[in-house]
């Protein structure tokens, strides 16, 4: 999520500092921070552990008038060359724990793919579909992350959350309205914190080599050294299709979009709906290369797609 407010006339960074705290950081390069590995600086950066942390530094973005983003692992984003001229919190919340028999507790700091492993470890199933995503548990319920047919939301039973108003409170999953790659989060701009998951009772090694086919399948259709957000573009419902959705990554590859390149950008070669960054690529490369996909799409058979991929700052 981004809040767009009229920046007020700058602090010095020593003041920044201060209203922050110490931890804060300044001009955060961004480009080892996204998994497309393109993008400027952040103005400010600021990691934070804890709903308190969360709420306090929304409160004070909000006092000094300090647009704000909240990133997870960065595996969703495409950050404007300019960089972002406000404070980028990354929601840094640990904690993995049984609950009961088949709940998990997370934070929304772990890594998803930390969580599927603890649910192996504990013989529960339930997410083995998203063995493979990248990023963090509060940016796969944001966007309600999923694959081959399953979605978090499936298992969210509570979930924390702090909204922009600093307040904490906890939800159950139907308040978040989840749709396909969609939350009310999305919305009202509220913060996940951490979040309860029921899982079923399963067999460990069923749930392991679950796991490893899902990674070995991916392993096929994903660039190996990742440089790029999975698909770039959203696929669109029609209940006549596997999934009740047209893979968008069809289109893509009759309307002949792969091989196309701009600049270090390049449509991948597996998968027309995934943009890779050859290494030299800008964020910029990237969105024209978006833009001339989603016109032959356009053009071909009349559908406009939608960025799955969340956009920062200017273009
Ligand atoms: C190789 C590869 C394959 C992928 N495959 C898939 C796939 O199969 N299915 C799929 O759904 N996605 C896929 N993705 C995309 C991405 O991994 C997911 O969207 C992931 O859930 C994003 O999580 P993140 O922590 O990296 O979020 P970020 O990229 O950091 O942020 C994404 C959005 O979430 C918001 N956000 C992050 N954390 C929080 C929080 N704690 N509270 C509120 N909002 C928050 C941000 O504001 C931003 O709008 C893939 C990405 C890669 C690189």
């Amino acid at each position: 999520m981004v809040e767009n407010l009229t920046v007020k006339p700058s602090l010095s960074g020593p003041e920044m500092i201060e209203a922050f705290g110490k931890e804060l950081e300044l001009d955060k390069e961004l480009k080892s921070f996204t998994t497309f590995k393109t993008g400027g600086p952040a103005k400010y950066f600021l990691t934070v552990k804890s709903a308190e942390e969360v709420s306090e530094s929304i409160k004070t973005a909000h006092q000094l008038q300090i647009p704000l983003f909240i990133v997870g692992g960065g595996s969703n984003l495409l950050v404007s060359d300019y960089g972002f001229e406000g404070i980028m919190i990354k929601v840094d919340v640990s904690g993995l724990e049984l609950v009961g028999n088949n709940l998990i507790f997370s934070g929304a700091g772990e890594e998803l793919m930390a969580l599927i492993n603890f649910s192996a470890d504990n013989s529960l199933t339930g997410l083995e579909f998203a063995s493979g995503i990248f990023g963090l548990v509060g940016g796969a319920i944001y966007g309600n992350a999923g694959a081959y047919g399953g979605e978090i939301a499936d298992i969210i039973k509570e979930i924390t959350l702090v909204d922009m108003d600093g307040n904490v409170k906890k939800v159950d999953a139907n308040y978040c309205e989840f749709g396909y790659r969609d939350s009310l989060l999305k919305r009202s701009n509220e913060v996940v914190i951490d979040a309860l998951f029921e899982f079923s009772a399963g067999e460990k090694t069923v749930i392991r080599s679950k796991i490893d086919e899902i990674i070995a399948i991916r392993a096929k259709k994903h660039p190996v050294e990742g440089k790029c957000a999975g698909s770039f573009f959203k696929n669109i419902p029609d209940p006549k299709e596997k999934y009740g959705k047209l893979p968008a990554g069809r289109l893509l590859e009759e309307a002949g979009c792969k091989g196309l390149k701009v600049g270090g950008a390049e449509v991948f070669e597996k998968h027309a709906n995934i943009i890779v960054n050859r290494g030299k690529a800008t964020s910029s490369d990237i969105r024209k290369l978006a833009d001339i996909m989603k016109e032959r799409v356009s053009e071909k058979f009349g559908i406009l797609l939608e960025e799955e991929v969340i956009q920062i700052g200017q273009f």
